[in-house]
């Protein structure tokens, strides 16, 4: 077992009584205004990361759904989509065409699923979490680095750094719990984050950090983990 993810157990074991209290964010319709903005705690010029979230939608399972959204004045740097066959799809640094690793998992639903992907450059090793429960592990490009210098946005897929936002892209449901981490953490850290323990925090974006920056229709609730 790795140094880092005995750390993590540790302080697993130590916040197991804890319930805490964190923010969720309902977009009740499919707009292309409403979306909130996540403020990084460090630039995301990264060579591997854990990005993890809770996510729930009744959007049909033919919509193509916009899940996580980096986007730099150049790219896409970090998109994660719903795609159309309901599997879920990794795009790093790419325009509208380009490839993607998708992991073929049963589809998103009203009960909220643990979604985490890790995604390491040295050896282009990519994972999906649904659930706690690790998918097969995928090869994408190995020896990228992400262009740091963009914004975090949940709600749209921004075609553009100023915009170009597609309602029909748009996500649709309750999102909470968006985190990320430099690293790729171990398979029991992240199984203990889908059953709601409290891990040290994203050292990339941290849910329990800054104030997200809402627009539109976006309502910030609170919900107790
Ligand atoms: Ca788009
Ligand atoms: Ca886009």
């Amino acid at each position: 077992m790795r140094f880092s993810c005995i750390l993590f157990l540790i302080a697993i074991s130590t916040a197991l009584a804890v319930s805490v209290t964190i923010k969720t964010v309902v977009f009740p319709s499919e707009t292309n205004v409403d979306y909130v903005e996540m403020t990084p705690v460090r630039p995301l010029n990264l060579k591997a990361f854990t990005l993890c979230m809770r996510v729930a939608t009744e959007l049909p399972s033919e919509r193509e759904i916009i899940l996580f959204a980096y986007r730099t004045p150049e790219a896409d740097e970090l998109n994660l989509w719903r795609l159309k066959d309901g599997s879920v799809g990794l795009y790093l640094s790419t325009s509208a065409d380009s490839e993607s690793v998708n992991f073929h998992v049963p589809h998103l639903g009203a009960l909220e699923t643990h979604l985490c992907v890790t995604w390491d450059s040295s050896t282009g090793a990519t994972d999906l979490f649904m659930n706690g429960r690790k998918s097969l592990t995928k090869i994408y490009k190995p020896g990228h680095t992400m262009r740091p210098k963009g914004k975090v946005v949940i709600g749209q897929d921004f075609d553009s750094y100023a915009g170009y936002l597609d309602a029909k892209q748009s996500f649709v449901g309750e999102m909470s719990d968006v985190n990320m981490w430099d690293s790729v953490l171990c398979d029991t850290t992240i199984k203990g984050m889908s059953s709601g323990m409290r891990v040290p925090r994203g050292n990339v974006l941290d849910w329990e950090g800054p104030e997200l920056k809402r627009h539109g229709g976006a309502k910030v609730l609170n919900r107790e983990l």
